[in-house]
């Protein structure tokens, strides 16, 4: 359990690829290529930090195509938990 608060930036590009893979819409505008994630329950109250399911896409410095939103900053120290429970009905914790 080592570096619980932080992700090295290879085990985080590892992470992100995974969970892109996946899914490449944000969490918190809904839209189409993200291009970073984020945990949706931080890691500093319990949450997996190298968990993909514990993983959200979000559009981080680049920005959101679409509406231009920078969700990552958006969301700022809020959970990600609140946050996606604002925008997402689609289930997409459940696996086959
Ligand atoms: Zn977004
Ligand atoms: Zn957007």
């Amino acid at each position: 359990m080592a570096n619980r608060d932080e992700l090295t930036s290879y085990q985080y590009r590892q992470i992100r690829g995974r969970v892109l893979a996946e899914s490449d819409v944000c969490i918190v505008c809904g839209h189409g290529e993200a291009d970073a994630v984020d945990h949706v329950h931080p890691v500093s109250k319990g949450g997996a930090p190298l968990d993909p399911d514990n993983l959200a896409p979000i559009h981080g410095t680049a920005g959101c195509p679409v509406c231009l939103r920078k969700c990552n900053n958006e969301k700022g120290n809020r959970p990600l938990a609140d946050v996606v429970q604002l925008v997402t009905s689609v289930d997409w914790f459940a696996g086959p």
